[in-house]
């Protein structure tokens, strides 16, 4: 168990589990690509940790970049995204590949292609290493998942509570209280006792 701020995180997925999904995604992504040199294109703070193992599993010529986006507060996300840097180099014509650590309403990919929606890229391809389905609210196509997680918020492998939990090598999800339990099982204190209308 882990405590970052004021909450508690247990194991969730281990690190040997993380690297046979990225080197899945390695080999599925360079077969894919071909003789093409792709760019792969990092959604920082978050996929610094994806990125990094991911290319070392790349085993054939490739561009690294990475642009900042930032959309969670706490442990929430918000529609409000924002640009904190943009690209800086010319992609037109380039095969991209964006990596993420985790996709969960897909509110930043949706900023990820306004983004590259004027720039001429030959292809843009998704590729994250988590999945949210049941929070995923977008039509966007994930060409590469790594792993299907269940909507609830996890830390460790990039991903961060509020700054902490980013150097964790493997996943820990948010440990609920008995109350929070209780409240999604039963409702709140004295729900179903009162007079049914
Ligand atoms: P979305 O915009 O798809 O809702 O969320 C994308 C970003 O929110 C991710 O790149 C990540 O930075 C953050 N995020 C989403 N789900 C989680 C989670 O379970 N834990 C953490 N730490 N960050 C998350
Ligand atoms: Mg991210
Ligand atoms: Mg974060």
């Amino acid at each position: 168990m882990v405590k970052l701020h004021d909450k508690f995180f247990k194991p969730f997925i281990s690190a040997e589990e993380i690297d046979r999904a990225m080197t899945r995604m390695a080999s599925e992504i360079a077969k894919d690509i071909g003789d093409e040199i792709p760019v792969f294109v990092g959604i920082l703070n978050g996929s610094f940790m994806v990125v990094s193992d991911f290319v070392k599993k790349y085993q054939k010529p490739c561009e690294v970049t990475f642009i900042k986006l930032a959309s969670y507060e706490g442990v929430k996300s918000t529609e409000d995204i924002q640009r904190l840097i943009g690209l800086t180099q010319d992609l037109s014509g380039r095969t991209v590949v964006i990596l993420e650590d985790i996709i969960d309403t897909g509110n930043t990919l949706a900023e990820v292609h306004r983004i590259f929606k004027n720039e001429n890229v030959k292809s843009l391809k998704i590729a994250t290493l988590f999945y949210k389905p049941e929070a995923y609210k977008k039509d966007f196509k994930l060409h590469y998942v790594g792993i299907e997680i269940p909507n609830k918020f996890i830390v460790g492998y990039g991903l961060d509570y509020d700054g902490l939990g980013r150097n964790l090598p493997e996943i820990y999800q948010i440990k609920q209280t008995q109350y929070m339990t209780n409240l999604v099982l039963f409702g709140p204190p004295g729900a179903g006792k009162g007079t049914q209308a």
